[in-house]
């Protein structure tokens, strides 16, 4: 299974380009199936155009418009396909069976219906299937949330039982960093599944998260790569040995978030149960929660959760406010996190105390600080994100190009 992001079917050359690899494997023998996502910035254009005609879209009719994008490139690239007099064929999500909840705009993969793809490889087409689409129960367009075509390449190699997923993209694997802010920032040979799932998970857009989850579950070799370039690229795959050499393996960033946090909420059993609940019916997901005592008999309840859905948030937590009689609520738009990485945090000491020393060397306050067995995360202010990064990077060492157990 070969995936092509947007940028690298951004216009005509490019999806020539695609048209090309895949037909190179394809002559070599292989069953090919192409994942494309819409080109260039087609995606972005489409939310413009919708937030144009008005500030809050309903989410069943922004996936019928975002899912056309895809539409577009499938169509051109089994077209760039024919005029090399390859046989190809392209299907969007639905006509493949790729069956989703209905959770508009960030729905989850239920089923996918092989048999229709595979009909086709049997009688020598390249398949060609929409990315970040998919169709719930009663056939409504779904997306998967932003980057979700990775997601659905993974899942076809899962189901199809694929040798490799091949992601090409406009870098040139999976770095130590986002290379377009640390500029240092080295490509990784080889990646574990968990660490993957932790950048992903905290903002390094290389892969969704979605996908190494499906990635890991079943077993799917993921190669990171240049769309256009030879230069080999990450693989993903099971833990080695060698990988819990490295401290730490990569940093991340996650900018657009927001901090709501509750004041004065009393302080007894099953208050924290009643508001998460009633977060959770709005389908808002939750990253950090912050419980303090403010006095006693009352906490202040803080968490974090995506910037987009700060709106959606806002209205619910007015209600919230008075049924459950706290104090008030606040909200913060400018906070970012920036976490840690690595699996090799398991066997080495004082890693937390490294990445608060280079934060507080760069005099940037911590809000909250989140861990889990492989990665630390601080909640920082927007404004210090981009240079925390870079901070924490270099104080593990990741911009050396020899690194300790190499
Ligand atoms: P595509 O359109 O091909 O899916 P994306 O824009 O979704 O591409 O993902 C590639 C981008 O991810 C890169 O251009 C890079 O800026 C960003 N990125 C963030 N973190 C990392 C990382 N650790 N390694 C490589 N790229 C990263
Ligand atoms: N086109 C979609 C997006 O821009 C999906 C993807 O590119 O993976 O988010
Ligand atoms: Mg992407």
């Amino acid at each position: 299974v070969q995936k092509f992001g947007g940028s690298s079917v951004a216009d005509v050359e490019k999806i020539r380009a695609c048209a090309k690899r895949a037909i190179n494997e394809h002559k070599a023998g292989n069953r090919v199936v192409v994942v494309v996502s819409a080109m260039g910035k087609t995606t972005d254009q489409l939310i413009t155009l919708a937030k144009d005609i008005t500030p809050n879209p309903n989410k069943r009719e922004m996936d019928m418009l975002m899912s056309t994008g895809e539409q577009v490139s499938i169509s051109l690239l089994a077209m760039a396909i024919h005029h090399e007099g390859c046989p190809a064929i392209s299907f969007t999500g639905g006509q493949v069976g790729l069956v989703t909840d209905n959770v508009h705009t960030k729905a989850r993969i239920k089923t996918i219906d092989a048999e229709r793809i595979i009909r086709h490889l049997e009688a020598g087409d390249i398949v060609i299937v929409a990315g970040f689409q998919g169709v719930d129960p009663d056939y409504n367009i779904t997306t998967l949330g932003r980057g979700g075509s990775d997601t659905t390449a993974v899942a076809l190699a899962a189901v199809l039982q694929a040798d490799v997923c091949q992601i090409f993209t406009d870098v040139t694997g999976v770095f130590t960093a986002d290379p377009r802010i640390v500029s240092e920032a080295r490509k990784v040979n080889a990646i574990s599944y968990d660490e993957m799932l932790e950048l992903a998970s905290l903002g390094a857009k290389v892969m969704h998260s979605r996908a190494i989850e499906f990635a890991k579950k079943y077993n799917v070799p993921i190669e990171v790569r240049h769309s256009h370039l030879e230069e080999e690229g990450t693989m993903i795959t099971q833990e080695t040995e060698d990988m819990e050499k490295v401290m730490v393996s990569g940093v991340a960033l996650k900018k657009d978030l927001a901090k709501v946090t509750l004041r004065g909420v009393p302080d007894t059993p099953g208050i924290a149960a009643d508001l998460f609940a009633r977060l959770a019916t709005t389908k808002v997901v939750v990253d950090d929660i912050i419980q303090t005592i403010q006095e006693p008999g009352m906490a202040n309840i803080g968490f974090t959760i995506d910037h987009n859905d700060l709106p959606e948030t806002e209205k619910l937590m007015d209600k919230i406010v008075k049924d459950l009689k706290c104090e008030g609520v606040s909200f913060e738009s400018d906070v970012a996190k920036v976490s840690i990485v690595g699996v090799g945090m398991r066997t080495h000491v004082g890693v937390a105390e490294k990445m608060f020393r280079a934060l507080a060397d760069g005099k940037i306050n911590i809000e909250n600080i989140s861990t889990s067995e492989i990665c630390i995360g601080c909640l920082i202010k927007h404004e210090d994100a981009e240079r925390a990064l870079r901070l924490i990077h270099q104080a593990f060492g990741l911009d050396k190009i020899e690194q300790e157990e190499k």
